[in-house]
């Protein structure tokens, strides 16, 4: 079945974790700006020089970079059947970009208070080697600092330490938040809210496949 999806919420609001889930369930690929943008720079190649000082600092990468780089992926043959998106768009700019190449089927918004976020965030642990993404409170992984799927090493992202986290808080509120009335205006929206730091990924995964059976975009 083709499904456009993007999934909309603060850093550190589980977006990495229910594409990650969505992904193998609806057998669409995953889209992740940042996924994308950090192996750039892990393999230092000109795009990656550039950026790194953004992704260091907690500032969005300009605009005219990040939909090129969408552009050319989504362009990709896996795309043809859909997508979900993880962390793009995250300006008007992006979203109008992404407006003139496809059509949207609903946008995932997940709604989670900020002290829980900054909870989560800080106990977040990333494999260096494939990009999964664990929680040490929610989500630990069955051997510690290993990755389930690749045997790869945890790490903390420089940008989930508590000195970048309010910028990246400050960055969304401004810059990104504004996309959920957008959206809003345009296609169905699936909001769902979490109202505690170990809540089951499970549940919100099956509130979101709820959300999308309700819509009749899957049976
Ligand atoms: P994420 O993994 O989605 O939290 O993204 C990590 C960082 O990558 C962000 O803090 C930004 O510096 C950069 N980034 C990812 N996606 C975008 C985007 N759509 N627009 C601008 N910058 C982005």
């Amino acid at each position: 079945m083709k499904m456009k999806l993007i999934i909309l919420g603060a850093p550190g609001s589980g977006k990495g974790t229910q594409t990650s889930r969505l992904k193998s369930m609806l057998n669409i690929p995953a889209i992740s700006t940042g996924d994308i943008f950090r192996n750039e720079i892990k393999e230092g190649t000109e795009l990656g020089k550039r950026i790194k000082k953004y992704l260091d600092s907690g500032q969005l990468v300009p605009d005219e970079i990040v939909i090129e780089v969408i552009k050319g992926r989504i362009n990709q043959p896996d795309c043809k059947n859909g997508f979900i998106l993880d962390g793009f768009p995250r300006t008007l700019e992006q979203a109008r970009a992404l407006d003139e190449i496809v059509k949207i089927d609903a946008c995932i918004n997940l709604a989670v208070p900020k002290e829980i976020i900054v909870k989560r965030l800080s106990a977040r642990r990333t494999c260096r080697n494939c990009g999964e993404v664990y929680n040490l409170l929610v989500l630990r992984p069955k051997v510690d600092n290993i990755c389930d799927k690749c045997g790869g090493p945890l790490y903390q992202r420089d940008d989930d330490k508590e000195e970048v986290i309010e910028e990246r808080f400050r960055v969304y509120e401004k810059q990104t938040a504004p996309l959920l009335e957008y959206y809003r205006q345009r296609v169905p929206v699936i909001t769902v809210s979490c109202n505690s730091v170990d809540a089951p990924p499970e549940l919100i995964t099956n509130r979101i496949i709820d959300g999308l059976k309700k819509l009749k975009l899957i049976s």
